[in-house]
């Protein structure tokens, strides 16, 4: 077995479990005729010794962004809007008018903004709206 020792230093292909992937390595120490310990050549680390797996590039890295905005998550406007809707339903449909007075629990529809639920009375002349997919600070009880 004198002629395995001739392959410490001499370089190799090895799956690196640090850089996780195959690269470069030096033969570091063998074992009989099969390599023992191989040195990195990109992160200088010296581990055990493992054959290529056909990995050429990093599998660690892999961007997540894209599955995040493939699967958009429930607006929560839209949940609550869907919500009082269904606790309202009996409720009859106002339209918005400026003019007009509103209360909370009282279901509007609006030409812009389609249908709507009173959520909160900021001022005396001032309601927040929920509406499917925004919530609208709208004027009301008009002079
Ligand atoms: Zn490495």
């Amino acid at each position: 077995m004198a002629a395995s020792t001739e392959q410490v230093g001499k370089e190799t292909l090895a799956y690196c479990t640090s850089c996780k992937m195959d690269l470069a390595h030096l033969i570091a120490a063998m074992k009989g005729d099969r390599i023992a310990k191989a040195e990195c050549k990109t992160c200088k680390k010296i581990h055990a010794y493992k054959a290529p797996k056909g990995i050429t590039e990093p599998t660690a890295k892999k961007p997540k962004k894209a599955k995040k905005s493939a699967e958009p998550e429930a607006n929560p406007i839209e949940l609550e809007w869907e919500k009082l809707m269904t606790t309202h339903k009996e409720t009859p449909f106002k339209s918005y008018s400026m003019k007009g007075k509103f209360v909370l629990g009282d279901k509007i529809k609006h030409s812009n903004f389609g249908d709507g639920i009173v959520g909160r009375i900021i001022y005396p002349n001032k309601i927040e709206v929920i509406f499917r997919t925004d919530l609208k600070i709208l004027i009301h009880g008009g002079l």
